[in-house]
């Protein structure tokens, strides 16, 4: 029996499935690397949003298609969408063998092998290039953003121990994993549950001295009851990146009271001058939301101000996604597609000015890069203030051939909007 995982949507479902090739292959199953190579599927879909609902749709559907061709004998569909919607679809596409939601490991091995005796014993195996890896902290979400369905796919937040996540983190930097990206729903929601306070700052403290990653990427802290004493664990260690991923979905407070994000456009800023004052040379990354029922046009010229004023370091915009179950939903979707498409472009025009002209202060610079990618004697790589997958990249000239997941040192000498170049010294 060959398997081959499909994974879709965010770095956490990356994670599920890295832990299910880890359960297979302690399961005696052989993970194919391709679908023409399986004889089983499993898909683990998304069910964020609009996109990417249909995403994992168009992808069931194919794979449909590829059974009743008798080119895969099983096709089993799991995560968010399935945990979701799993009885439309059951009805909706036959050609599925199981529907699952997320977190199912041992129910999906007995669905692909039933004589299995299933054990848990699989390490993971990643997925991602081998210098870096994803640490899922926690699952699941205790928060009430009125726009959001993940509480509703993923339950409440429940915190990995501590204990269990350094031998993970160890794991990995054994394997050869130089980066370790820290990722959950809410970063800064960690120990609530099991300790009874919020424990980042622990962990990640830990992490730093045990775990021997020469990066720990800091993704999606909550702004609402920040944990300020994180601040101090990555101004004091050199491993931990002075890097913050804070999705702040608004300005406008309105419609941040709206979202039910407990927090105010004043709270927020005052959040980000913290964070400045305490780590000087942070990097900055936001994601917002635009095309939210309630915004107005006015609450677009508030969210551009605050971007001019505030200068994120990365950003990344998206549009509204009315979702079933959702506070926001009774609120409709009022909003046109065109018109939340051109309220995105609209921050992104304002964001990409400002990336150009903090890329320039670069040039001259010499940057410590992680190199991610040989493209035939030129490289790609990304400094600190790059997360994988969603920030910029530095393209790497080199008179020596440069192994990738080294770390070297670049004098950057030109700059785009949202690239830097540069040659190894
Ligand atoms: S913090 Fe809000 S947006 Fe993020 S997963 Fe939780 S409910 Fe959703």
């Amino acid at each position: 029996m060959k398997v081959h995982i499909v994974t879709l949507g965010c770095s956490k479902n990356t994670v599920d499935s890295e832990t299910l090739a880890g359960h297979l292959t302690a399961n005696q199953l052989q993970l194919a690397a391709s679908i023409e190579e399986a004889d089983t599927l499993v898909i683990n879909t998304c069910g964020f949003i609009d996109q990417a609902k249909e995403e994992s749709v168009q992808t069931i559907l194919e794979a449909a298609e590829l059974k009743r061709q008798g080119s895969i004998q099983k096709l089993v569909v799991a995560g968010c969408l399935s945990e979701r919607y799993g009885d439309d679809l059951r009805s909706e596409i036959p050609e599925v063998d199981q529907f699952f939601g997320t977190e199912a490991y041992e129910h999906i091995i007995k669905a692909i092998s039933p004589d299995l005796k299933y054990a848990l014993l699989g390490e993971r195996i990643i997925s991602t290039p081998s210098h870096y890896a994803y640490l899922k902290i926690s699952e699941g979400c205790d928060h009430p953003c009125s726009f959001c369905a993940i509480p509703l796919m993923r339950g409440k937040h429940r915190s990995i121990p501590e204990e269990t996540l350094v031998t993970a983190a160890q794991q990995l930097v054994s394997q050869g994993v130089r980066e370790l990206v820290l990722v959950a729903q809410d970063l800064t929601y960690y120990g609530r549950d099991t300790y009874g306070e919020r424990k980042l700052s622990n962990l990640v403290q830990r992490l730093a001295d045990e775990s021997g990653a020469e990066w720990i990427r800091l993704m999606y802290a909550y702004p609402s009851k920040f944990p300020l004493d994180v601040l101090s664990v990555i101004r004091n260690n050199e491993n931990v990146c002075s890097y913050l991923d804070m999705p702040l979905q608004h300005a406008s407070s309105e419609v941040l009271k709206n979202m039910r994000r407990g927090i105010t456009r004043r709270t927020t800023e005052e959040l980000i001058d913290r964070i400045r004052q305490d780590v000087p040379d942070i990097a900055l990354r936001s994601t917002f939301i635009v095309g939210y029922p309630s915004e107005t046009e006015s609450d677009v010229d508030e969210l551009a101000e605050f971007i001019e004023q505030q200068k994120f370091d990365r950003l990344g915009v998206f549009t509204y996604s009315q979702e079933d179950d959702t506070y926001a939903y009774i609120l409709g979707d009022p909003i046109s597609s065109e018109v939340k498409e051109a309220r995105r472009q609209r921050i992104m025009d304002v964001q990409r000015d400002i990336s150009y002209t903090k890329n320039q202060t670069k040039v001259g610079s010499v940057q410590r890069v992680l190199i991610e990618e040989d493209l035939n004697g030129e490289y790609r790589g990304r400094t600190e203030s790059d997360a994988p997958e969603v920030d910029n990249e530095i393209y790497v000239r080199a008179e020596r051939a440069l192994t990738v997941g080294s770390f070297v040192d670049v004098l950057v000498d030109d700059a785009i909007e949202f690239d830097l170049f540069g040659s190894s010294v």
